[in-house]
């Protein structure tokens, strides 16, 4: 597990580093802004511990910057007692969680494996295939973080080839399953439904990377080409 600790003050610096060392942690510290951020931006941690009060750029500036950059790593802000407006903003911000000052390390432990634990439990929502991303809860499909809202069958269908990438399935099995009952096998819902996927695969994919994803296969139905 890699965590990086953005923090200037070296007395809390070394307990942290030396707290989530004994615990298997694999710590890179940083002490200053511009570096940290630096780092940060490289997207190689699984947690960031981001002190507010910094040489160069401060914490919140750091959170913005890696939010708007579309990283999405968990980051516990670590803030002195009289921040409890930076606290605020740093959570709207999109900061995971926040630890005032002086901590004990076990709190820390503490929080960083609730934000694992999220963070895995998130994960098991997406379904991904090359570039692009199905969110289970949300029902949105994503590519090159761009979005689009999916209506219910057209989720349905697509959650269904893309979690068996490469398997052909019959109209009627797409019937049987997005559907649930028994369909007149002539009735070209499957086709009409799959029309207006590609459609908007095609919107939000301007690579051209992903057209083609959902292949016909001729006299049988429809498979998911990842590429
Ligand atoms: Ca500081």
């Amino acid at each position: 597990m890699k965590v990086l600790l953005i923090e200037d003050e070296q007395k809390i610096a070394d307990f942290v580093c030396e707290g989530l060392n004994d615990r298997g942690f694999v710590v890179s510290h940083c002490a200053d802004g511009d570096r940290g951020f630096e780092i940060a931006s490289q997207d190689q941690h699984d947690i960031i511990i981001l002190d507010i009060m910094l040489p160069g750029r401060d914490g919140l500036d750091i959170l913005q910057s890696l939010r708007n950059d579309g990283i999405e790593t968990p980051i516990i802000l670590l803030t002195a007692r009289n921040e409890l407006g930076d606290r605020i903003k740093g959570l709207y911000m999109g900061a995971d969680d926040y630890l005032a000052k002086p901590f004990y390390v076990e709190e820390l432990i503490a929080r960083i494996h609730a934000q694992l634990r999220r963070k895995e439990g998130a994960l098991q929502h997406i379904v991904q295939l090359g570039s692009l991303q199905l969110d289970c809860l949300s029902r949105q499909i994503s590519c090159h973080g761009q979005y689009v809202e999916l209506t219910t069958r057209e989720f349905s269908l697509l959650e269904y080839l893309m979690r068996s990438p490469n398997l052909v399935f019959t109209r009627g099995q797409i019937l049987e399953h997005v559907w649930g009952y028994d369909f007149d096998p002539c009735t070209n819902v499957v086709d009409v439904c799959i029309k207006r996927i590609r459609r908007k695969i095609n919107s939000l994919d301007k690579v051209g990377k992903m057209a083609g994803a959902i292949e016909s296969v001729r006299g049988t139905g429809y498979r998911l080409n990842p590429r």
